[in-house]
């Protein structure tokens, strides 16, 4: 019985030559469908030997076939790959910070399609640096003496502190001693740069008169450290730059600003209170480091941007080499940070200065629309639509650790349905392709739209439509 079965199992070759597979292969791997056909065959056979499948009316072709190309798609799904954000938080770590602009993608692609000018000066025909290739937009832009752009701003930090104060003291103040991002924290960054550490003033305040009083011929710089992903309120005092500048002047000693998030253009018509680079070198910082996929919104990348011997000295540093930047990068940040000597197109082109400053009643019309098209969505058990659905006010936030007091007025569509639950809708988008991801809040699932693409959509309709007829 389980002989004649097994004979009967299909041959690997004859199912390579179905029609449907054949097509397949056109946009998949051979080597992958190859592997699905396979794997289906042995899962067959592994069924006829567990009594599983005791006739051969159970193993058509045409139903194997469909799970082959349902395996070999399952195979071919990558890893790291696009999903649609309808949470509204414009940098959500978890997905990828700053969505970049047209211009940067563009760049990125024609430079890393070919050989590209990274270490190459064309016109001298020798070896350049790397490090020229921002070097002119940022410093014409933020009014800086001079920059440097590594991997990321913890590495930047740590470059930093390690090129001025090995071995020397740096001072912070209680308030600023935070934790970014689950594993970057200040006083660690401080100790594995070689930096010791000297803490003054407490959690909430912080003097001047701390500072100074902390001063001493070991100290190597003052170090402010913008608390970007949570806020100190109430009974608070820090000292501000222009402060630490007047203490550096008196007592010969640079300033450092850990900004972190990057803001170049003031954002705070659209409610967002955050510090500016330029102004921060204004007000007196000798150097200022910050993100390059924070509110900058270029690709990850650690800049810093201030005085030239500070700068000539983090280049130096054998660090700069374990940090640097790749060619991917450099193309994304210049074709970013062109966008930004016209502050009109920047808050155009830029994803996430143009999530940020979408209008309110602009939002209000894509939650309207999508609504329109959700309710057409019919339950076939009942006859009537499949959900319920309302467009309502809600704040929300910028994310990835910046402007974390800021509220963004918003508004979203709200869904729930009588036959599923606000839990299972969430997971079905999610598991889906591309997955969906949704916040749930009081019992209902949440579409904030200021993240979401006009094609995105037509994409969730259609998964809202798959999953009531499933
Ligand atoms: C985000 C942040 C960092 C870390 O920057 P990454 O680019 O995530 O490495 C460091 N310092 C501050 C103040 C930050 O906000």
């Amino acid at each position: 019985m389980k002989q004649g079965l097994l004979r009967q199992l299909p041959k690997i070759d004859d199912v390579l030559k179905d029609r449907r597979i054949e097509e397949l292969m056109e946009r998949i791997h051979r080597e992958t469908v190859v592997d699905a056909v396979r794997r289906s065959v042995e899962s067959l056979r592994a069924d006829i030997l567990d009594e599983k499948i005791t006739e051969a009316s159970e193993m058509k072709l045409d139903s194997m076939i469909d799970r082959i190309i349902k395996a070999a798609e399952e195979l071919d799904k990558r890893s790291l790959r696009p999903v649609i954000n309808a949470t509204g938080v414009v940098l959500h770590t978890n997905l990828g910070r700053a969505v970049l602009s047209e211009k940067a993608v563009e760049q990125v692609a024609k430079v890393a399609r070919g050989y590209s000018t990274l270490e190459y000066d064309p016109e001298k025909g020798e070896r350049g640096s790397r490090h020229v290739h921002a070097e002119k937009l940022l410093k014409d832009i933020t009014g800086a003496e001079a920059c440097m752009v590594v991997n990321n701003n913890a590495a930047n930090v740590m470059l930093a502190l390690a090129a001025i104060g090995r071995s020397k003291e740096m001072i912070v103040s209680r308030g600023e001693l935070v934790e970014i991002g689950g594993s970057f924290r200040v006083p660690d960054i401080m100790a594995e740069s070689g930096v010791r550490l000297v803490e003054v003033g407490t959690t909430n305040k912080t003097r001047a008169a701390d500072y100074e009083n902390h001063i001493t011929e070991d100290t190597a710089a003052l170090l402010k450290v913008h608390t970007s992903n949570y806020r100190i309120i109430g009974f608070t005092e820090e000292a501000s730059l222009r402060e630490l500048r007047e203490l550096g002047d008196k007592y010969g000693i640079p300033v450092i600003y850990d900004m972190g998030s990057g803001l170049m253009v003031d954002l705070s018509p659209w409610g967002i209170r955050e510090p500016v680079v330029t102004n921060a070198l204004k007000e007196g910082a000798d150097l200022v480091l910050f993100s390059g996929d924070k509110l900058l919104g270029g690709p990850q990348a650690g800049i810093a941007v201030g005085r030239s011997d500070i700068i000539a000295r983090m280049k130096k540093h054998p660090l700069a080499r374990v940090v640097r930047a790749d060619k991917m990068t450099f193309a994304a940040l210049e074709a970013t940070l062109l966008e930004y000597l016209d502050t009109g197109r920047a808050l155009e082109n830029i994803p996430v200065l143009r999530m940020i400053s979408r209008p309110e009643e602009e939002l209000k019309e894509v939650c309207l629309k999508l609504k329109g098209d959700i309710d057409e969505i019919m339950d076939p058990a009942t006859g009537r639509p499949a959900y319920i659905t309302k467009v309502q006010k809600e704040d929300g936030v910028v994310g990835g650790g910046s402007a974390p007091d800021s509220k963004l007025r918003s508004q979203v569509l709200v869904l729930t349905s009588e036959a599923m639950s606000p839990d299972t809708i969430e997971k079905l988008l999610r598991k889906g392709e591309p997955p969906i991801v949704v916040r749930i809040h009081n019992e209902k699932v949440i579409f904030d739209v200021r993240t979401l693409k006009t094609e995105d959509l037509k994409v969730i309709t259609e998964r809202l439509k798959e999953m009531v007829s499933e």
